[in-house]
């Protein structure tokens, strides 16, 4: 293949079957992925190549490592050093994986087709436009920023997404300095260049104050000892706790932190609108509306869905919907052969309720119309690999022995159920349904995940129904996507962090950024971006962290 140019040139009009000039050989089904982020990359490394014709599109021929992104905004790492070319990553496999540098603008569920527009900004190649056609598509296109249609919002704020927005954070905050500095302005205007506001209180946000705090305590100060008293960082948060989906402990000990450190925390607070000059909330206890001044604004609140992805939506009947949603096995609802992974995405879980009476005539192997303890326990296996709310139920009910679902309402053990009794015990279970966070680590699973899946197709094509053993039985069928949650960090700057593993494992402190360091050190998807972490971290020790724009 020839690259993008001599791709498009070959098929001039669009609309024409796509028919790629090198491929003769007996045809392979066309897997196509839109997206090189953390589900499409996870999905790329172990996807086997050679079964499939794969191409790949993005408009970012490069996979970013977004955790560290908040300490590129302030050059504790470099940009350069959290990326990785998608031509190294993809160039090793088995069988060749194609990539087109492009946007995905439009994808056609009824023709299984994709239109894509590659923009390269220079008028010798232009914006251009190919159709691709797939038999299987992958959607592992992420989220965009939500502004919640606040005015001002897109055109006076920072974002944090990409690396480019990293970027342009860590030459706006030099900005802001080196203007508080000039000549000639009053101490008002000033302390306006120097407030730096963050909007959002989750990891991102909190992470970027953090790290703006300690870029100043470590080494702006020393620059700009004029600064030293007028610089401030607000975070503003609707809800009342920061870090809220971290363990309370984690959040409250960011909260204190924070306060020792000078940065403010506003919970409760409503942005309504954000000038070039201003800011203008409203609290939510009182009603009061207050407008404060700023040098720089981060929003990181919420995430949105793509245009490409909504429009798609409306064509395969998911309109009412807020985001794209699959089954458990990760397939488009409503469109078989389409697939969507990542922030893109949401899982949405069968409820048990609504397979109750199949599930009890198929434990019921004796028709006898009620359920004995062994009936029951001979499914719970199947059960709990099919409705992953079960498993949180029998923790959140600190249930060993699913016998003890089986208990009459007053508690003593029942040896047979009805389907009635079938119910009562069950009716809890779906309570526990969670949808997943719009994490890297959950893409990074949906992409090994979906992997797994298109190297055995076969064996998936003929049960795309999943697991349950008792509806078919002797028949292995394919499990559905399972997450498993390592944990979360939050790091909190001044070299202390929280984190949270499974098991209730919460720590705070020094140590816990030290075990930062080590898990995002190992992270690292290649051993060139690891060393280049590692030393930009050294560097920034000895040296610490340049501050020219
Ligand atoms: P992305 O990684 O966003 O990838 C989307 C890809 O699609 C990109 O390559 C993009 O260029 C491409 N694309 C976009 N539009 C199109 C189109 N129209 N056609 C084709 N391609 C397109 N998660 C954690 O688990 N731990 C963390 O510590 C953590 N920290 C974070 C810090 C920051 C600052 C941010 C922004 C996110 C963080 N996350 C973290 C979340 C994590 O980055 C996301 O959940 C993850 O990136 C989702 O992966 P994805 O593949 O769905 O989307
Ligand atoms: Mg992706
Ligand atoms: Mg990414
Ligand atoms: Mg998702
Ligand atoms: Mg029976």
């Amino acid at each position: 293949s020839g690259g993008l140019v001599a791709y498009s040139e070959s098929q001039p009009d669009i609309g024409t079957p796509d028919v790629d000039p090198n491929q003769k050989e007996p045809k392979k089904k066309r897997v196509v992925v839109l997206g090189t982020g953390w589900a499409g990359t996870s999905l790329l490394k172990d996807l086997d190549a050679s079964l499939y014709d794969v191409q790949v599109v993005s408009p970012r021929n490069y996979f970013a490592f977004t955790p560290l992104l908040p300490s590129v905004t302030v050059g504790t790492v470099e940009a350069r050093s959290i990326v990785e070319p998608i031509r190294n990553m993809v160039k090793k496999g088995r069988g060749e994986v194609k990539y087109w540098e492009a946007e995905c603008v439009k994808i056609d569920a009824a023709n299984n087709n994709i239109l894509c527009r590659s923009n390269f900004g220079n008028n010798l190649v232009g914006d251009r436009e190919f159709l691709l056609e797939y038999d299987y598509l992958v959607i592992a296109v992420g989220a965009q920023v939500n502004t919640f249609n606040t005015p001002g919002v897109m055109e006076n704020c920072h974002f944090l997404k990409e690396v480019e927005d990293a970027q342009k954070i860590r030459r706006s905050v030099i900005d802001c300095f080196e203007m508080a500095v000039l000549p000639g302005l009053s101490e008002e205007e000033r302390r306006k260049n120097l407030h730096f506001v963050i909007v959002g209180g989750g990891p991102t946000g909190v992470e970027f104050a953090a790290e703006l705090h300690d870029f100043f305590e470590e080494d702006l100060v020393k620059l700009y000892p004029m600064a030293k008293d007028l610089v401030k960082i607000s975070v503003i948060q609707s809800g009342d706790h920061i870090l809220n989906t971290f363990d309370e402990r984690i959040s409250t000990f960011a909260e204190e932190k924070f306060k020792r450190d000078g940065i403010e925390v506003q919970t409760g607070c409503r942005v309504l609108s954000v000038s070039d000059k201003d800011i203008t909330m409203k609290m939510k206890s009182n009603g009061e509306i207050c407008s404060i001044p700023h040098g720089l604004v981060l929003w990181s609140t919420g995430i949105g869905t793509r245009p490409v992805v909504k429009d798609f939506m409306e064509q395969i009947g998911q309109a009412h919907r807020r985001v794209l949603a699959t089954n458990e096995w990760l397939r488009v609802k409503g469109c078989d052969n389409v697939y969507a992974i990542g922030d893109c995405a949401t899982i949405d879980q069968r409820k048990i309720k609504e397979d109750i009476s199949s599930i009890f005539k198929a434990a019921d192997k004796d028709n006898s119309g009620t359920l004995t303890v062994k009936e029951f326990q001979d499914v719970i296996d199947d059960l709990l690999i099919r409705y992953p709310q079960m498993e949180l139920y029998l923790k959140s009910m600190h249930l060993s022995d699913v016998k003890d679902l089986l208990k009459d309402p007053q508690g003593n053990d029942q040896k047979e159920v009805d389907i009635e009794g079938f119910k009562l015990a069950l009716s809890h279970v779906d309570s526990q349904m969670k949808s997943l966070p719009a994490t890297a680590q959950v893409a990074a699973q949906q992409g090994a995940y979906l992997s797994k899946c298109l190297n055995r197709r076969l064996q998936c094509e003929e049960n795309p129904e999943g697991p349950l053993r008792f509806r078919d039985s002797g028949r292995h069928r394919f499990r559905p996507f399972r997450y498993k949650h390592f944990g979360q960090f939050a790091p909190l700057g001044g070299e202390q962090a929280g984190a949270e593993l499974p098991g209730d494992w919460v720590s705070v402190g020094h140590s816990s950024q030290w075990l930062w360091y080590s898990v995002y050190a190992s992270k690292q998807v290649s051993w060139r971006t690891r060393m280049l972490v590692v030393s930009d971290w050294t560097r920034r020790f000895i040296f610490g962290r340049d501050s020219s724009r």
